[in-house]
């Protein structure tokens, strides 16, 4: 792996918002257009699961197909411009200590536990149910059809020289984190991940920090 660690100069003791989300819970939050937004993965390897909206127009909202073809690379870290359905950018990467973050995985459902793990695990949480959870106390009336492909941050799949895709052992650590500028409003949809099946979280989901500062 290549990718380059960006460091972040922002104090949270400035910060505007400074909370700390549980693994297996959902998060919204809406940012003002150049208000500084950081992910921290407070105990390493944990998965999670977030998608962004245009707070004004939430039919417009986050494209990984834009976002990869955009900068011709699958992997997102610092430089990258997240973008939306409408080719348009929601959020820059401005700093990334972990290196790199994954697109392609998509989030966990009932049916993929039961898919990729096992039939007795289809009751267990998912991010698919948390999204939704989440939307639902949003209160816009957004549903299902509302959740395309999202980012997974901190998550590792690896794709091999054949084109597969694949769940490895995570790359973070306890502390690194992934900093964001919004370029517009911007609705966050968080699932900390509840996934007790996957390796990429050490079969062990653990707690985040989500900050905000007015600006950077
Ligand atoms: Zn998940």
């Amino acid at each position: 792996m290549t990718a380059a660690i960006s460091e972040s100069e922002l104090d949270p003791a400035r910060a505007r918002l400074d909370v700390v989300l549980p693994a297996g819970q959902g998060w919204t939050h809406e940012l003002r257009a150049g208000e500084i937004f950081r992910i921290v993965d407070l105990e390493g390897n944990q998965a999670v699961d977030t998608l962004f909206f245009n707070a004004r127009d939430l039919d417009e909202r986050y494209s990984a197909t834009e976002t990869i073809r955009r900068q011709g690379s699958l992997y997102l870290t610092a430089g990258t411009r997240l973008m939306s359905s409408e080719g348009r950018p929601l959020l820059t990467i401005i700093a990334d200590t972990c290196g790199r973050h994954d697109t392609l995985g998509g989030a966990c459902s009932a049916e993929s536990n039961q898919v990729r793990y096992d039939l007795a695990k289809k009751h267990m949480h998912n991010c698919r149910d948390s999204f939704l959870l989440a939307l639902a106390r949003y209160g816009h009336g957004m549903s299902k059809r509302d959740l395309p492909s999202n980012i997974n941050f901190f998550m590792n799949v690896p794709v091999t020289p054949a084109g597969a895709l694949t769940f490895a052992d995570g790359v973070s650590g306890p502390g690194r984190y992934v900093e964001m500028r919004a370029e517009r409003e911007v609705l966050v949809l968080i699932s900390n991940c509840p996934q007790l099946n996957n390796p990429c979280n050490a079969y062990d989901p653990t707690p985040i920090r989500l900050l905000v500062w007015c600006e950077g």
